[in-house]
């Protein structure tokens, strides 16, 4: 069968013939795979900056984004059957006894760091035409979300945030009673995405139906694919090329949450000193290698202590999130029927994956497809 694999030691992205994986333990699962989205960590890794082969090879099967059909189970799989459509996650855990996050299935937590991640750390991925997967990694998918599910793993980190934030905001002003539904949860609040990558605008959608005013700010200028997909949801649109972080919080008032999704420190920095009082600061963005840049760190203690906001960091994603960010693809689906088919961009064959990955995004996201 084919992949799509990198190779560190000799700098090569490129397409591989391998044997086809056979179900090894019965609580496994094979998959066929249909679709395989391509994100900024692909491009990472196929520019060698990031990625780790699984040890004793050479290469690195990419592709962590994926959406796949059942066609055989192992003699122990219970929930699911040769026919149904799963979503994998990402991480697998780490094998130390003490790390509590992993052993109570919340590797995404993961205390010591030797994780694996399919695609990226020390574990083949999905960009493959056949995948031997556990059972309990999978997620499955109602059939209607068979042109979208291949998204649910970008939205996962978006649906992280938002789990951990709507935790938080019960005990913080204003006090969001914890029987309110998932949709009114950000009534009267702002919040503010930065970015309009994958996921800054999946991250967008899922707040504006979490009820938040919702705006988001990036460097674009219109006319823009993506700045109309911010406009159909019902977002607001600020380019910085036209308005200041100053401007941008005079019109917002209050900023009650910032969704980070790009990865820049500079940008970060300046929208943090703009987070309202009682925001909450969500990076999810990890930069690479950026220039050194002054700050103003008392500054910063100053507001954030006077003003009781919170800084958090997050990455990766729970089965909750997972089964989280299904469900939120089709409440996306029945709001923006129009808006949501945009957002795939186009499905390529394996062969074009290296010069897709490595070259300029021009949808929103690139799929490929076996
Ligand atoms: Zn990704
Ligand atoms: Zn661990």
């Amino acid at each position: 069968m084919k992949a799509v694999a990198v190779f560190p030691g000799s700098r090569q992205v490129t397409i591989i013939e391998q044997e086809d994986p056979l179900i090894a333990r019965p609580d496994q699962v094979l998959l066929r795979m249909l679709d395989i989205g391509i994100c900024g960590t692909d491009k990472e890794i196929c520019t060698f900056e990031y990625g780790t082969p699984p040890p004793g090879d050479d290469y690195l099967v990419i592709g962590h984004e994926a959406l796949a059909e059942v066609t055989h189970v192992g003699s122990a799989v219970e929930r699911l059957r040769p026919g149904d459509l799963v979503v994998p996650s990402v991480r697998r855990p780490c094998p130390h006894p003490g790390c509590l996050a992993c052993r109570s299935g919340h590797q995404d937590y993961c205390y010591t760091g030797d994780f694996r991640e399919r695609g990226i750390k020390e574990a083949h991925g999905y960009m493959a035409e056949y995948v031997v997967d556990r059972e309990r990694n999978l997620n499955l998918v109602p059939p209607d979300l068979r042109e979208i599910a291949v998204l649910a793993e970008p939205l996962t980190i978006a649906e992280k945030a938002l789990g951990q934030i709507s935790w938080m905001m019960q005990q913080r002003p204003p006090w969001t009673d914890p029987q309110t539904p998932p949709e009114e949860r950000g009534q009267g609040l702002s919040a503010l995405v930065l970015g309009i990558g994958p996921v800054g605008l999946l991250g967008a959608m899922a707040l504006v139906s979490a009820g938040f005013t919702t705006y988001v700010y990036s460097r674009e200028t219109p006319p823009h694919p993506r700045i109309d997909l911010v406009a159909a949801i019902g977002a607001t649109y600020v380019s910085s090329q036209a308005a200041t972080f100053a401007d941008l919080a005079e019109q917002m008032g209050n900023i009650d949450l910032t969704y980070e999704a790009v990865g820049h420190s500079h940008f970060a920095l300046e929208a943090l000193q703009v987070l309202g009082i009682n925001g909450i600061f969500v990076l999810t963005g990890v930069p690479g290698m950026q220039a050194f840049i002054e700050a103003d760190p008392a500054r910063l203690m100053r507001d954030m202590v006077l003003k009781n906001q919170v800084l958090l960091g997050t990455v990766n994603a729970g089965p909750d999130d997972f089964t989280a960010a299904l469900r939120n693809l089709h409440v996306f689906r029945h709001r923006w029927p129009e808006a949501v088919q945009t957002l795939i961009a186009g499905r390529h064959p394996p062969e074009q994956a290296p010069e897709l990955i490595l070259g300029r995004p021009t949808g929103i996201k690139t799929v490929i497809a076996f």
